[in-house]
């Protein structure tokens, strides 16, 4: 198998009216990596991935795929597959046959179809439930199914739109794995569209992050967590102080901020314990919020209270400046 295709944005740009939903996007996912859109509602991210899917026109620039502008091509001619939120299953039609559709529509034959889907139903753990019809499985069965569905035309890039906002906490986090090994067992990029920040943490090899139609930052998940380059990116990604300095804006990690004899004077606002952390909640006197996120003994060797003065410290090589 080939370590996956080069997809690239190049000034792509989607106009509804008069709202720009993406502005002159231009991006290079890494082959053969799992990638978020990461981002909040609104801010462009399933617009991009159904101008990649070909499920919406491009209005300006272009999309390359594997070397070859795919930007008006039909969906089924492109070389990637998407997988819907809803999942979209025919309810109709057995699992198996919901697997081999697209086979079908290209008039592969019935056993050959049949014998692929079996082996993309092996793939997501959903061999015994061939005959049944989608009515009768769970939201994650449907999901598996959806998923081998997608898979089945071989694409070179699958694209996921919220893919596990309908399942209950705990099976998204199990799915959250099931998807993590299948990118990297079949070795192609796939582009997944979340607005959780935990999500995208999660699976990620790259994370892209949006703002109002436009790329705010891209990179290594960790690079993006460590290093959020605007305001923006640092109270999205979440587990960053923002706080004014006279330099201009710097961010300071929450398990980085330490209660100290000395440093910057703030009043306990909240408590909250977490097991192995306890957050606390302090306002500077210039109005800035800042989470200290403490180890649990360290917190009840000497425990606060909201309304406590405090002084919060911390190394100053963990604090990271912001783009102004
Ligand atoms: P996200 O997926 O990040 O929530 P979308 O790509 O769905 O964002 O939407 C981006 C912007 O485009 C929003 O302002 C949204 O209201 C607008 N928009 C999306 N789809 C349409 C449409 N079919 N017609 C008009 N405006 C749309």
């Amino acid at each position: 198998m080939r370590a996956g295709y080069d997809l690239e944005l190049v000034h792509l740009t989607k106009r509804y009216g008069d709202t720009i939903a993406v502005r002159d996007l231009n991006h290079r996912f890494a082959p053969g990596s799992y990638v978020c859109l990461l981002g909040p509602s609104g801010c462009g991210k399933s617009s991009t991935l159904r101008m990649i899917a070909g499920h919406e026109d491009v209005s300006e620039g272009s999309i390359v795929l594997d070397g070859q502008d795919v930007s008006w091509m039909a969906p089924a001619q492109r070389g990637t597959a998407m997988m819907f939120q809803n999942y979209a299953l025919f309810p109709h039609l057995s699992v198996r046959d919901n697997v081999a559709f697209s086979l079908r529509m290209k008039g592969v034959d019935k056993a050959a179809r049949h014998a692929r889907a079996d082996e993309l139903l092996a793939l997501v753990d959903m061999t015994r439930m061939a005959d049944r019809l989608p009515a009768q499985l769970s939201g994650g069965q449907q999901q598996r199914v959806a998923l081998a569905r997608a898979l089945v035309t071989e694409p070179k890039v699958l694209l996921l739109d919220e893919p596990l906002s309908a399942l209950d906490p705990f099976l998204r986090i199990r799915m959250r794995a099931e998807l993590k090994r299948l990118q990297r067992e079949l070795g192609i990029t796939f582009i997944h569209v979340t607005h959780g920040q935990d999500e995208a943490l999660a699976l990620a090899d790259e994370i892209v992050v949006m703002n109002d139609a436009v790329i705010e930052q891209a990179g290594p998940a960790r690079e993006v967590w460590a290093r959020p380059r605007t305001e923006f990116v640092a109270r999205f990604i979440g587990g960053h102080n923002v706080i004014a300095l006279p330099g201009g804006k710097a961010t300071v990690r929450a398990d980085a901020v330490a209660i100290a004899e000395d440093g910057l004077a703030a009043t306990v606002t909240a408590v909250e314990y977490q097991g192995a952390a306890v957050a606390v909640t302090t306002r500077t006197e210039s109005g800035d919020e800042v989470l200290a996120l403490l180890p649990e003994e360290q917190f009840f060797a000497a425990p606060k209270t909201p309304g406590e003065a405090v002084r919060l410290s911390w190394d100053e090589r963990r604090l990271h400046r912001l783009q102004a």
